[in-house]
């Protein structure tokens, strides 16, 4: 799921306009975005669900590393504290508090739609059992969240750039490429 966070980025924007967009897209990410290079070195990766199985949602995820509850509580944290402490006086006051939120919401939204591929703690340390409400097991109902996700984000943002932005031809420039951005990643979801 690309879309569906990036969405939630859209959702963020429209509601504290104060904050960067790009830092929004990339905080709903961020596990993603440190899951790729623990792929390369081999400590985590995707297979098959199923044998045979492929298309949308069919995936097993093995990230007990970048998706484990306890690092993205971590991470959340982290990332809240840097902010607040170095970027609140551009950003704003819960500047901190809404992007630790944002961060913590890539885990949340995965949760929904993981099989229970998803660590308690990093490394699947303790033996606890992995979870995961594993919507992508019905596939058409998790495209159609993740599709609302990407409707109600572009909107939200769109609204927000004509509302705030004095150029009118900038705010739709903004907002085109926003909305081109998440349908983009929601149609790479769908064929990959
Ligand atoms: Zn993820």
């Amino acid at each position: 799921m690309l879309a569906g966070h990036f969405g939630i980025a859209g959702m963020v924007k429209a509601w504290r306009p104060a904050l960067p967009m790009g830092a929004l897209l990339v905080a709903t990410q961020l596990p993603d975005v440190l899951f790729l290079p623990l792929v390369l070195a081999g400590a985590e990766g995707m297979e098959a669900a199923e044998p045979g199985l492929s298309g949308y949602g069919s995936m097993w995820i093995h990230a007990p590393f970048t998706h484990a509850l306890v690092s993205n509580v971590v991470l959340a944290v982290l990332v809240g504290v840097l902010v607040h402490l170095f970027l609140r006086d551009r950003w704003g006051r819960d500047a901190g508090a809404v992007l630790g939120a944002v961060v913590f919401s890539h885990w949340v939204l995965d949760l929904v739609v993981h099989r229970p591929d998803i660590a308690i703690l990093p490394g699947g340390a303790g033996g606890l059992p992995s979870i995961g409400l594993g919507l992508w097991e019905i596939p058409l109902v998790a495209a159609a969240l993740e599709g609302a996700l990407v409707v109600v984000g572009a909107a939200l943002y769109t609204w927000r750039a004509l509302r705030d932005t004095p150029s009118r031809r900038r705010a739709w420039g903004y907002s085109a490429g926003i909305t081109l951005l998440l349908v983009g990643s929601l149609v790479f979801d769908l064929t990959s």
